[in-house]
């Protein structure tokens, strides 16, 4: 692919990564695959494949574009787009069996929210394997037999998908508020884009220095987290605009300035403001949403007696929250603190050896998880 091609495109699309931005689905052929040649799997979201397909660059494979509309793997899994219906449907439909004799399929671990392995095997007889999370590493993860490392297993969220997802903000806002700026108030196009592109990047870029306190097993965030989500985060911006419009009013009667104009204009740029930061900006992605929303609170609950050792959760965690002893055949989740209840992990465990618990103690079994669809990210209420 022309480096310069590619380079257009990442740009623009990371612009844009806020929006769903479909390709076509179907097969697609790298290098000269023979019958052996290994099958990776995975969403039609354009910058995606584009990602996808230059990491495969070099290697003698076939891709399946199975339809998550348009979302990319983790948002698309997490948000019902990226199903298993979607993979079983590509794997059907792609004419993929008679172009290769063996059944395994690799699929990228951030689907595992969403696709159920079991269910593939199932409904098709194939295998998924769980590939690593970023599609840089494919190619040693292939050269490793399928095997994946540690570092291949975890999300981190470094400074430069940081920037894009700053990007991603205050690209489409910038544009929209400008047009509106032009309209109600021009002289104040420059300040409006500066607050737009400032907000996003200082939020994103300073991350490490605060996620700590975003982190709901922190004992000092516990009590923040639970009052604020009783009283619905969502709300909270919102009387604190309704108070700044008040005391503007008060303001402007006191200093005899309270007209019409007035009030319009510093109400829209005080809305501005307060619909930007009132965005889960660290909700971006699954991993990093924020400590105030009911879910965060779940833990994961290993039964011991039910775990066989299997591995599943280990493979699947994006947080790199297991130690499973391959020869004791047991799990243990030591780092359960990093845990960011994407619930990957049980609807993967064969044995239904983990389940959520609400800090009251209620459980939320494998089985309900499943059924009400609770793994999916906005559909995890405790109450259910
Ligand atoms: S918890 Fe489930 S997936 Fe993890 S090792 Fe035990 S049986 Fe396997
Ligand atoms: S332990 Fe937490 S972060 Fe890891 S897979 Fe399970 S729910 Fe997701």
């Amino acid at each position: 692919m022309n480096a310069l091609f590619y380079a257009f495109f990442n740009a623009v699309e990371t612009g844009l990564r806020g929006f769903p931005v479909p390709c076509r689905t179907g097969l697609v052929t790298i290098g000269s695959p023979d019958r052996d040649a290994p099958v990776f799997l995975t969403c039609n979201y354009h910058l995606t494949v584009l990602r996808v397909k230059r990491a495969l660059q070099g290697m003698n494979c076939y891709l399946l574009v199975a339809n998550s509309k348009g979302y990319n793997v983790w948002c698309g899994a997490a948000g019902g787009h990226f199903t298993n219906h979607s993979v079983v449907s590509a794997l059907n439909t792609s004419g993929i069996q008679d172009l290769v004799d063996h059944r395994r399929v690799v699929l990228p671990q951030l689907a595992a929210t969403g696709v159920e392995g079991r269910e593939i095997k199932k409904r098709t007889g194939w295998t998924a394997l769980w590939g690593p999370v970023y599609a840089r590493d494919i190619p040693p993860y292939t050269a490793n037999a399928f095997s994946k490392t540690r570092e291949m297993r975890k999300v981190r969220f470094p400074v430069g998908q940081r920037l894009e997802m700053a990007v991603m903000w205050a690209f489409p806002f910038s544009i929209i508020a400008s047009l509106l700026t032009l309209l109600v108030w021009p002289d104040f196009l420059l300040p409006v884009n500066l607050i737009l592109w400032s907000v996003p990047l200082l939020t994103f870029l300073t991350f490490p220095l605060y996620s700590h306190w975003l982190n709901p097993q922190a004992k000092r965030v516990k009590k923040f987290s639970s009052y604020t989500v009783i009283f619905d985060f969502g709300k909270i911006p919102l009387v604190l605009w309704i108070l700044f419009l008040a005391g503007l009013l008060v303001f402007g009667v006191l200093i005899d300035h309270a007209s019409w104009e007035f009030m319009l204009r510093w109400g829209f740029a005080s809305l501005l403001v307060i619909l930007i930061i009132s965005i889960d900006l660290m909700g971006s992605t699954p991993l990093y949403k924020s400590g105030l929303h009911e879910d965060r609170m779940l833990k994961v609950r290993l039964d011991v007696e039910k775990c066989k050792g299997a591995g599943f959760c280990e493979q699947v965690c994006p947080r790199d929250c297991y130690e499973v002893d391959h020869r004791q055949h047991t799990a243990r989740i030591p780092r359960a603190d990093l845990c960011v209840q994407c619930g990957a992990c049980i609807v993967q465990c064969p044995f239904d050896a983990l389940q959520f618990v609400s800090p009251g103690g209620d459980i939320l079994t494998p089985e309900t998880i499943r059924k009400h669809k609770l793994n999916l990210i906005g559909k995890r209420l405790v109450s259910v």
